[in-house]
């Protein structure tokens, strides 16, 4: 496979000129703050990490306060931005940074990605943006554009086939440090807001003239990927108890599994079991609130909560406790139990 000449000169020019700019952890090269943008923006908008990521910076200005913080603080303050495993990743990394690196961000790739919640295309883009490392970053985006531009039409879900797009993307590297951090911009900015998925504006794409799937007048038949995210469903039931001073009952979620570590009203498989932890005396008085659908990555959750008042300290299970109002907005809870309570 031929790579086309100039593709890297050709994407930092137009990310300089063209690129998005302007965004608060483009302003630095403090490897904590590319650091907590990068997490951060795997699977969420840039519009959506915009307040975290300055709420997060307010309460942990550097990587020795994360380190220091209590996991369910840093769980509070995640809150709504999902995939928690990344906040729990970005805790156990920071202390890691604190243990083993001194405070100090390594300054290399290959160390980068010893990290915890740190992948090679992440560690890559952090070396890339902060020491101008030659390392290339291949996250869904990119795997996109370098597709098809190449017209790859291995399949992406054989391991040899992505290893093979990962030498290519390391071939076409720009050659100057210098313009690693535009280069990697670039080729994030026009995954992002250029070769959609869907319809790609390959009219607006300054690699056009470059790409070998525009000539074959057929973009949308790159990337190949054969193997599709099997999904799964499963119900839940959640109890709202609630106290006569207007406090619920929460429950910390095991590691692992849905939520895990956030707290969470008290989740069931079925109404019956539901019923099982409420005293006979009250099951009468189960309210059935409106089902509706929460959709994870693999999994589409139907949930059905049911609410149930008690006096105060009238009920009880063995994990959990009543937590007040004022109390929510200080807790990791999942994004459908917060629009629940209405916290
Ligand atoms: Fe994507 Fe079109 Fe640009 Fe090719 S020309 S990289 S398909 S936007």
């Amino acid at each position: 496979m031929t790579l086309p000449e100039g593709f890297a000169s050709q994407v930092v020019r137009w990310q300089r000129s063209h690129g998005r700019s302007g965004l608060p952890w483009q302003a630095t090269r403090d490897p904590y703050r590319v650091w907590l943008s990068e997490i951060m923006l795997q699977q969420t908008q840039v519009s959506v990490v915009l307040g975290y990521y300055d709420r997060f910076l307010q309460r942990y200005p550097d990587v020795s306060a994360l380190a220091a913080a209590p996991l369910d603080d840093v769980l509070a303050l995640w809150s709504g931005l999902g995939y928690y495993s990344r906040a729990r990743n970005l805790h156990r990394c920071a202390q890691d940074v604190m243990a083993r690196h001194g405070g100090a961000f390594p300054a290399a790739s290959a160390q980068l990605q010893q990290l915890p919640g740190i992948g090679r295309s992440t560690a890559a883009a952090i070396a890339a943006f902060c020491f101008g490392e030659r390392a290339a970053i291949l996250d869904g985006n990119v795997k996109r554009v370098l597709a098809r531009t190449l017209a790859f039409g291995d399949d992406l879900a054989s391991p040899a086939a992505e290893r093979a797009l990962w030498q290519r993307a390391t071939e076409l590297l720009p050659e100057a440090a210098d313009d690693m951090p535009a280069y990697t911009q670039g080729l994030m900015d026009l995954g992002a807001t250029v070769c959609l998925v869907r319809q790609p504006s390959c009219l607006l794409c300054p690699v056009q003239t470059l790409c070998a799937a525009r000539r074959e007048d057929r973009p949308e038949a790159y990337p190949v990927r054969t193997r599709k995210l099997k999904r799964s469903s499963q119900s839940l039931w959640l109890l709202r108890a609630q106290a006569d001073d207007g406090s619920v009952w929460l429950e910390k979620r095991p590691v692992p599994g849905v939520w895990a570590g956030l707290y969470c009203l008290p989740l069931f498989d079925s109404r019956e079991a539901l019923e099982a932890a409420v005293p006979a005396a009250d099951r009468a008085a189960l309210l059935d609130e409106a089902a509706f659908l929460h959709v994870l990555t693999h999994k589409d959750l139907h949930l059905h909560p049911v609410r149930a008042q008690f006096a105060a300290d009238g009920w009880s299970r063995a994990e959990g406790g009543w937590f007040a109002p004022a109390q929510w907005p200080s807790l990791g809870l999942p994004t459908p139990v917060r629009r629940l309570l209405g916290a």
